[in-house]
């Protein structure tokens, strides 16, 4: 089988490898898969999490082809998606109602940039979900839990506005408008701008924004001055900080808006499994409305188009299709 390794900072290839033929593991025949964000900047300046040679990917869909007898929940020839880590469910950060701290968590043994992955038994039996409504919009599966995962940790208010119009951002507002929530966007990037308003959002310049307006703001990007968003919240209201920061980063902060203000500051980070079930339903649901994000396609051939295209930010999801000719289960 084909398998997409990372080998270094800008350096990726195609390699054949042998294809898993396990009979005491879950094999998924791959058949899409998204680039993340995380895997830019892995290709980029490279990841802690990620030691080359390595296969990158965790946003995937395919098809099982092997399992375990006694795995009963799940047969051969089921659509799946595969949740990239699991959290224990038992533990105390599990049980004080932060899973996606979770310590013990199981994860996906291998990326998913390959026509097959395996998945061990223990990570199956928790982080595999059947998929009713196969289709592209499913590599968003996980960067919506994530979305999701923010809205449950915190109430958000009637006005939000989202910081960052990229896939995140947008995935944000999409879910957020189908709850019936207004919702901004701020963007500079005209594509991006153009490309969110066609979807009906209002989108502003950043610089442009009414004080004390929000109730809640997300910050769906990672950028230098977060903070000068402040001023536009309501007080008492909460700005989340959703884009990653590299530990030892240090940002700067008028502490007036904590104190006279009462906004308070959070920060958001991955998913639980209950997030993981609720976006494949959100998914299903609006299936149309979410398959507009994948932007575009590309074979896991072309890798190097896909990677171009995900760095020149024309896009909102770039995915690979694992198979050159096949159905991809895509409408
Ligand atoms: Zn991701
Ligand atoms: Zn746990």
């Amino acid at each position: 089988m084909k398998a997409l390794f990372y080998l270094g900072p800008r350096k990726l290839e195609l390699k054949e490898v042998e294809e898993p033929k396990d009979k005491d593991r879950v094999i998924v025949k791959v058949l899409e898969a998204g680039v993340c964000g995380t895997d830019i900047k892995t290709f980029l300046r490279g990841h802690h999490l990620f030691k080359p040679p390595t296969i990158l990917g965790h946003e995937c869909y395919g098809v099982i082809v092997e399992k375990p007898s006694f795995l009963e929940d799940v047969k051969i020839g089921d659509h799946v998606v595969v949740a990239p880590y699991a959290e224990c469910s038992v533990c105390e950060k599990c049980r004080s109602g932060f899973p996606e701290l979770c310590e013990k968590k199981t994860y996906i043994s291998s990326g998913c940039f390959a026509q097959y992955i395996t998945i061990s038994v223990q990570h199956s039996l928790r982080g595999l979900f059947k998929v009713k409504e196969p289709g592209r919009q499913i590599v968003l599966a996980e960067p919506l839990a994530c979305v999701i995962g923010t809205i449950r940790k915190f109430p958000n208010g009637k006005h939000i506005l989202i910081v960052g119009g990229g896939v995140m951002g947008a995935l944000f507002a999409i879910y957020l408008s189908t709850k019936g929530v207004h919702v901004e966007i701020v963007e500079p990037f005209e594509w991006r701008m153009a490309f969110l308003r066609d979807l009906g959002f209002h989108v502003v310049k950043p610089g442009s924004l009414e004080e004390g307006n929000y109730d809640t703001i997300v910050i769906a990007v990672t950028i230098d001055e977060p903070f000068q968003y402040l001023d536009a919240l309501r007080d008492g209201g909460r700005l989340i900080l959703f884009g990653g920061y590299p530990k030892d980063r240090r940002l700067t902060l008028d502490p007036y808006h904590l104190h006279y203000r009462e906004v308070t500051i959070s920060g958001s980070f991955g998913y639980s499994l209950p997030d993981f079930a609720e976006a494949l339903e959100e998914l299903g649901k609006e299936k149309e409305l979410y398959a507009k994000l994948v932007t575009h396609n590309y074979s896991l051939f072309e890798y190097d188009k896909a990677f171009e295209r995900a760095l020149n930010k024309e896009c909102m999801k770039v995915s690979l299709g694992m198979w050159e000719s096949e159905e991809t289960g895509a409408p």
